[in-house]
């Protein structure tokens, strides 16, 4: 390919609405334009660059046994009123309806369409396992749409299914896919983590979610220091802090007035923050009212209550729904507070020795509380939140946050679709049984984003070579100059015979322009001809990464530049 013919144009300023690097620059360098919002052109580099992960994820879900299939982005509305998601998936899908009314959605995801497809095909363990997949666009009416590709509504997605007759064929599955991701991120350049994600009602470690690691990532996760574990921060798991020995005092209700702050309480009462309780109160669908109490100084994990108590979804109680069961907003602790509610106590306050905690009247708590003592029959679970330095709950090392981009999710999920779709088979015995189904996405227009996240500096972009849209760039220096354009051409020429993606910048445009644009766009290697190349047989060899510059030898350059990029 020559630059002279490229469609790749480059911007000097970029809408204020792009926010992070990715946008930002691929926006520049002339990778995408937005048609609407969350919805974009993808423009001759880009769409290299996504063929690229797309022909790695190809390779490895065929290496694993996957067979590619294309399904309907259109979906009947049947299906997903049949499933029950109709209604779930809400504002989220894209709705329309057809000249006789009837309705479809634009496929958010494919479960409905596929367990439709197999229940009325498979009829026999013996065909089983089978792993389905197709690439293609996804449509989701994202609430909020941003950050170029990496949130929008119309999306490429790499989605996978597979169908097994029982639970030790489903994991075999799982693992399959699980080995393929580590594959083919590790394949992309890019440096992540499979964490360890919440899988909400479905329950057991059923899923994990690849995260690129990027500080502009919105996915926050734990990861250790020492050993492999990572888990994102709604699911990483903590094990009871320990107290120490102290000897139990007398329960005590003590005057704390105008203490409303768990920070005024202790300075009150003189006592360290973990010493204290504090309660926080929420309301579920449902409109059950949930007391839940942690440490002082510690966080409550919103989706860990929620699996606690088995609600969808939380928000803050109202202080009349507070009032009802007997707490006072400031001073609610779990002594006194009416039964027919919900209370949830955290595993580390139940250790807590001669604390404090609200005592449900005005301006009162209660001192020298010790919860196994005091607090009775109540549900004792992990619900903090977990924070930098926590122990790791596999090695016990120091934990840290960090933020990374979920570029992919494999999920098992048992019965969930064949059961409300009643898709069955029949086992060796003849029985009838449902299959046992997985999915497993990868967000293919996100992992381009992510890569980029990853890879920039102020200059531009600097891909990882198996995804970047060319190699390598050969800028002519004066392509006016007939001496460097033919020695251009020919190496052009040997370069592409030997393999290597090389594009030719041809364009009459100043040098600088040339090598601006080259470090823009973030070819990993440019090769330079220019008078030295002509006149003393010196072709230099710029690495993007590193910045290293290479001088070869004009008879032996090819070999040379074919082993810098093997190591790249
Ligand atoms: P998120 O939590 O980011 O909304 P999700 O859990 O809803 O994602 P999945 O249904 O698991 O996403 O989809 C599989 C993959 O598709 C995700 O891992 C992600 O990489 C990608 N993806 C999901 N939503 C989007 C989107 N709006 N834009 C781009 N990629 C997306
Ligand atoms: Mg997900």
């Amino acid at each position: 390919m020559r630059a002279s013919n490229l469609y790749a144009p480059t911007l000097r300023e970029v809408p204020a609405e792009a926010e992070i690097p990715s946008h930002k620059l691929m926006l520049r360098a002339g990778f995408i334009r937005k048609a609407a919002g969350g919805i974009y052109t993808y423009l001759p580099l880009a769409w290299r660059t996504l063929r690229k992960i797309e022909r790695i994820i190809r390779e490895e879900m065929d290496a694993a046994g996957g067979q590619e299939i294309a399904m309907p982005i259109m979906q009947p509305a049947e299906l997903w009123k049949e499933s029950g998601r109709w209604d779930v998936f809400g504002e989220e899908m894209f709705k329309l309806n057809d000249r006789h009314d009837r309705e479809f959605c634009l496929g958010p995801t494919h479960e409905e369409i596929i367990t439709d497809l197999i229940r009325n095909e498979v009829r026999s363990y013996k065909q089983l396992p089978l792993l389905l997949y197709q690439i293609q666009n996804k449509y989701r009416d994202e609430i909020r749409p941003r950050f170029g590709l990496m949130r929008g509504r119309e999306f490429i997605m790499k989605d996978l299914y597979s169908f097994d007759k029982d639970e030790a064929g489903l994991d075999v599955s799982y693992k399959k896919m699980y080995d393929a991701y580590t594959k083919i991120f590790s394949r992309c350049g890019l440096v992540f983590r499979p964490v360890e994600a919440d899988s909400g009602a479905i329950g057991g470690s059923n899923t994990h979610e690849f995260t690129a690691l990027a500080k502009t990532g919105e996915s926050q996760i734990a990861v250790c220091t020492k050993c492999d574990y990572a888990a994102n921060v709604e699911k990483a798991e903590l094990s009871a802090i320990k107290s120490g020995d102290e000897t139990e005092q007398k329960l005590k209700k003590v005057a704390t007035p105008g203490t409303k702050t768990i920070e005024a309480v202790i300075e009150y009462l003189h006592l360290s923050i973990e010493k204290s309780i504090k309660a926080v109160m929420f309301q579920d669908e449902k409109d059950r009212v949930i007391f839940a109490f942690i440490r002082g100084d510690h966080d409550v994990n919103d989706v860990k209550l929620q699996n606690a108590v088995g609600a969808v979804e939380l928000h803050m109680a109202e202080k009349a729904s507070i009032t009802a069961f007997g707490g006072v907003p400031g001073f609610t602790g779990p002594i006194g507070l009416k039964k027919d509610t919900v209370i949830v106590i955290d595993q580390s306050v139940m250790n807590m020795k001669n604390a404090c905690c609200g005592a449900n009247e005005e301006g009162q708590h209660y001192i020298n509380v010790n919860p196994q003592r005091d607090f009775g029959d109540v549900l004792v679970k992990d619900i903090r939140q977990i924070k930098d330095g926590d122990p790791c709950p596999h090695c016990g090392a120091p934990v840290q946050l960090t933020r990374g981009i979920e570029i992919g999710q494999v999920f098992k999920l048992g019965i969930k679709y064949s059961g409300s779709l009643r898709a069955t088979f029949l086992d060796e015995n003849g029985r009838e049984k449902p299959f046992v189904m997985g999915c497993y996405g990868i967000g293919v227009s996100r992992t381009m984003a992510a890569a980029i996240e990853q890879y920039h500096d102020a200059d531009g972009i600097i891909w990882p070579k198996a995804i970047a849209p060319y190699e390598a760039v050969i800028v002519a220096i004066n392509a006016k100059d007939s001496a460097q354009m033919k020695l251009a051409e020919e190496i052009y020429t040997a370069m592409k015979k030997s393999g290597i993606d090389v594009l030719l910048d041809d364009r009459k445009e100043r040098a600088g322009v040339k090598f601006k644009d080259a470090d823009l766009i973030g070819y990993p290697v440019r090769i330079t001809i220019g008078p030295k190349a002509v006149k003393e047989n010196i072709i230099e060899v710029k690495v993007r990464k590193t910045g290293e510059v290479f001088n070869f030898d004009r008879n032996s350059y090819l070999p040379a530049v074919q082993k810098l990029l093997s190591q790249l």
